[in-house]
């Protein structure tokens, strides 16, 4: 057994697709959709383990910065191919439940922190989004200036809109599903009808899962939540009386009336990417979140 994907290193999106790739090939049991298109014509690819009728989504790199989520899922992914193979009781719960990876929401955003704006013939433009400077490594919206976890609609026109034009974070859009990235996870979502999904953030060690909810929904997603709370050690956030919407979190279960957890990685690092340092920590942490969620499924 060799090990495909190194989440221990600047995991970009050509890695990403390679290691796909490899996967697939390695494990014939791995299913790959292409689900939309980025700004730039970059896919946003789903893999999916398991073949069971519930169905879970995991996805990562929403925010630009925050790819080492995308090594997470990556590095997850493989993991549970591996124990597919070897473990009875994995391939009992991949019987039951389908669980999707969204590793890379964003891909043209990782590209731009990755490889700054050289690569890009809008090069001026997003400087100019970027306040000048040529140091993209705190970019977190789309390469449009977009963020993309603002853009679901839910409550989208009480969200702060200080921010009123494109800027590499914080900006909400003109509307609400405006840019391709958000467009295509919505999409998914609605044709899947997940049971569970887990958004993977930076940073801050915290989990968002309350938005505005209550009665029924409210009690199993706190019975969900306190499990992955107590896996990770991370904080649950209380969201107070007046919550900002649009993340993918809040419409989903408002909307779609399931659970589904924002999951902030890493100890809170300021508006950077998560240094590797820390990826062994958060490794450990997270390794277990999606064999969680799925057993926590099977009993619900
Ligand atoms: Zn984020």
């Amino acid at each position: 057994m060799s090990i495909i994907v190194n989440p221990k290193q600047v995991y970009s999106y050509t890695k990403m697709m390679e290691d796909i790739l490899l996967l697939t090939e390695a494990y014939p049991f791995l299913h790959k959709e292409v689900i939309g298109h980025s700004v730039e014509k970059r896919k946003i690819v789903a893999v999916k383990i398991g073949t069971g009728k519930k169905s879970i989504m995991l996805n990562g790199a929403h925010h630009a910065r925050e790819w080492l989520t995308t090594a997470l899922l990556m590095d997850m992914l493989e993991y549970y191919c591996h124990r597919h193979e070897n473990e009875q009781e994995i391939r009992d719960i991949f019987s039951k439940i389908s669980l999707w990876f969204v590793p890379m929401v964003n891909p043209d955003g990782v590209t731009l922190v990755q490889e700054g704006a050289d690569s890009f013939p809008q090069k001026e433009s997003l400087m100019e989004m970027n306040q000048g400077s040529s140091d993209f490594n705190g970019w977190k919206a789309n390469i449009r200036g977009v963020d993309l976890n603002r853009q679901y609609p839910m409550d989208w026109d009480s969200i702060d809109d200080r921010i009123q034009k494109p800027a590499s974070a914080m900006f909400k859009g003109s509307h609400p599903l405006t840019e391709p990235e958000s467009m295509s996870l919505y999409l998914f979502a609605l044709e899947h009808k997940f049971d569970a999904v887990a958004c993977y953030h930076s940073s801050g060690e915290e989990i968002f899962w309350q938005y505005k909810l209550t009665g029924d929904l409210y009690h199993s997603a706190k019975k969900i939540v306190e499990q992955l709370a107590e896996l990770t050690g991370y904080q649950l956030i209380d969201p107070g009386p007046n919550p900002s919407g649009g993340g993918f979190t809040d419409w989903f279960i408002m909307v779609q009336k399931r659970p589904s957890f924002t999951i902030e990685i890493a100890p809170y690092v300021g508006p950077v990417p998560v240094p590797l340092e820390y990826y062994d920590k958060i490794w450990q942490e997270n390794k277990e979140v999606g064999i969680t969620l799925a057993k926590a499924c099977l009993q619900g």
